[in-house]
Formats: C-alpha cells, sequence, structure tokens
C-alpha cells in the first residue's frame, strides 16, 4: 500500500493501557541531586511524570514502561534505571 504523505498516527501514549506491566527497569529519582529543572517531565513519552507540591517529580508507576529516557537526558544524574522486582 503507497504511504499518504498527509497520514498522521495516533500518539505514542496508551493512557488506555496500564504500560506500567511492561517495565523491566524502573527510574528512581533522587531529590538530593534534583534540580527541578523539569526536563525529565517535558521529556517522558508516556507523560507520566508530575511534579509534587516541592517541585520534585514524581512517576506514575501505572504508565512508566521503564524506556530510561528520563535518565538519559537528566542533566544531573538524579535519575538511576533499576531492575525492576516483580
Ligand atoms: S531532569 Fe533530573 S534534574 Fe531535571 S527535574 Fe528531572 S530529575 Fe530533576
Ligand atoms: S522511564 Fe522515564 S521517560 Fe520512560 S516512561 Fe518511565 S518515567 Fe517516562
Amino acid at each position: 500500500m503507497p504511504l499518504n504523505p498527509g497520514a498522521t498516527s495516533a500518539p505514542g501514549r496508551a493512557r488506555d493501557n496500564k504500560t506500567g506491566s511492561w517495565r523491566v527497569f524502573k527510574p528512581e529519582f533522587s531529590n538530593e541531586k534534583c534540580n527541578k529543572c523539569g526536563t525529565c517531565m517535558l521529556l517522558c513519552p508516556e507523560v507520566c511524570i508530575d511534579e509534587d507540591k516541592d517541585g520534585y517529580p514524581v512517576v506514575d508507576y501505572d504508565y512508566c514502561k521503564g524506556c530510561g529516557l528520563c535518565a538519559e537526558e537528566c542533566p544531573k544524574d538524579a535519575i538511576e534505571m533499576k531492575k525492576e522486582e516483580k
């Protein structure tokens, strides 16, 4: 089938599915290292990082798929990907 140049696809985010069950690695955040820059919140493809009342990131693990992008892009090395314990 030819590609339709004007076609769009549905967003990658899967709010209807709890993508947390796919996860092998889980991000853990260190508030001691975090400078509250918000980069992780902006870049998370699942939009599952919010901020707490003090401005620190909090993850909704029901939707975090463990892709590691937040940890990769954090300028303060405040996020560590740890093997999920099931
Ligand atoms: S990217 Fe890193 S330093 Fe910035 S808010 Fe997230 S955890 Fe904190
Ligand atoms: S690992 Fe980080 S960027 Fe990836 S889905 Fe989870 S919170 Fe979002």
